[in-house]
């Protein structure tokens, strides 16, 4: 098989979103070359419901079909019909980072961290395309006087992946994760950490982060990654049974952060102490079923150094080591800034995977 291109849903000239398929600076019109309608449809959803049978027979069809239209003629629309948003924290540099700044007197993991991948639920009907401006979010700010209502001061990103559920299903087991999900895509879960801080305690994150979660618009089919499969961090404490595969594989690849375009950040995906398969395993855990269009996102993606962090948070340690952007020192987002994370991971032949970027630029509140 050669190599298995990304999907998405696309638009030409004010047409119906329609399904593609991209191949380098072309997209594949799939509707049109197949005559399937399951691809005139303006979702993936319909096609990922299908199954890896047949997103094997498609994947390989694909390589015989010339691309429909440039793709700088496509307009590209949000992939899937988002159905529930989970968002993890599965880097261990990250939540240790978050635990030292935002608990300083205390361990930095939590006593539940080495045991499951803590997540929660997200807003799914706030997931946009990458392209869409950010609106800055309003929420209560805590201040010495007690808390106001107003813009937030204290706007980030989360550089993340997110994992998109084909085939639902419950108490998915790690080694099954493959008959599920359908592709991976490039994630940045915009957050407001002062209406974070004031409001998380002891619920979670809630307007936070509810506002907007931008992805990008090419979904990498799962099968496309296998030259990138390596084996996740040893894991002690060993986690219990449900939490354990045959085999627990991670994926190398590599982010890349870009503020007003300087490279800030090149965050490792390869780290990640929980696997995707361990995700997906917890959280259909308890019975709950997963369904076509859940977006399962990683969390924050952070390595051990300094420009490896995967948010400003992070990088610029609360505000007290502010990073110059274009010359002036700066430590979380104006409005008027524009971020860029994006991914690549080895293909198969010494080839690269490019997974794709997902962009976003701050409008005034
Ligand atoms: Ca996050």
């Amino acid at each position: 098989m050669g190599v298995i291109a990304p999907y998405g849903v696309f638009s030409v000239a004010g047409g119906a979103p329609r399904v593609g398929v991209r191949v380098g600076e072309g997209v594949i019109d799939l509707a049109a070359e197949l005559g399937d309608e399951v691809f005139a449809r303006p979702s993936l959803n319909a096609f990922m419901a299908q199954g890896p049978r047949r997103w094997a027979e498609i994947g390989s069809r694909v390589n015989e079909l010339d691309a429909t239209y440039a793709l700088d003629e496509v307009t590209p629309r949000l992939p899937v019909a988002i159905a529930d948003y989970v968002d993890f924290y599965a880097s261990e540099h990250h939540a240790s980072n978050l635990g030292k700044l935002l608990r300083p007197n205390a361990a930095p993991l939590l006593p539940n961290w080495k045991h499951m991948p803590v997540g929660y639920h997200g807003r799914a009907g706030t997931v946009v395309v990458s392209g869409t401006d950010i609106v800055r979010p309003c929420g209560q700010l805590a201040t010495p006087d007690g808390p106001v209502f107003g813009p937030s001061r204290r706007l980030d990103i989360e550089a993340e992946l997110g994992f998109l559920v084909g085939v639902g299903g419950a108490r998915i087991t790690p080694a099954n994760v493959a008959e599920h999900v359908f592709g991976v895509v490039v994630v940045n879960d915009w957050s407001a950490r002062d209406i974070q801080s004031w409001e998380y305690a002891p619920l979670g994150p809630f307007l936070g982060k509810s506002f907007a979660t931008s992805i990008s618009p090419w979904v990498t089919p799962l099968a496309a990654l296998d030259a990138a499969r390596i084996r996740t961090p040893i894991q002690d404490p060993e986690p219990l049974p449900y939490l354990r595969g045959a085999e627990r594989w991670g994926l190398d690849i590599d982010l890349e952060v870009r503020w007003n375009g300087r490279l800030v950040s090149r965050p490792p995906y390869a780290g990640m102490y929980w696997s995707p398969a361990q995700m997906l395993a917890h959280l259909t855990a308890n019975g709950a079923t997963a369904r076509t269009g859940d977006l399962f996102a990683s969390g924050t993606v952070s390595g051990p150094a300094r420009d490896q962090r995967g948010s400003f948070i992070e990088l610029t340690w609360n505000g007290a080591e502010p990073i110059a952007i274009g010359g002036e020192p700066r430590t979380f987002l104006e409005d008027g800034d524009e971020v860029t994370i994006a991914a690549a991971a080895p293909g198969p032949d010494g080839t690269r995977v490019e997974l794709g970027e997902v962009r976003g630029r701050i409008l005034p509140a």
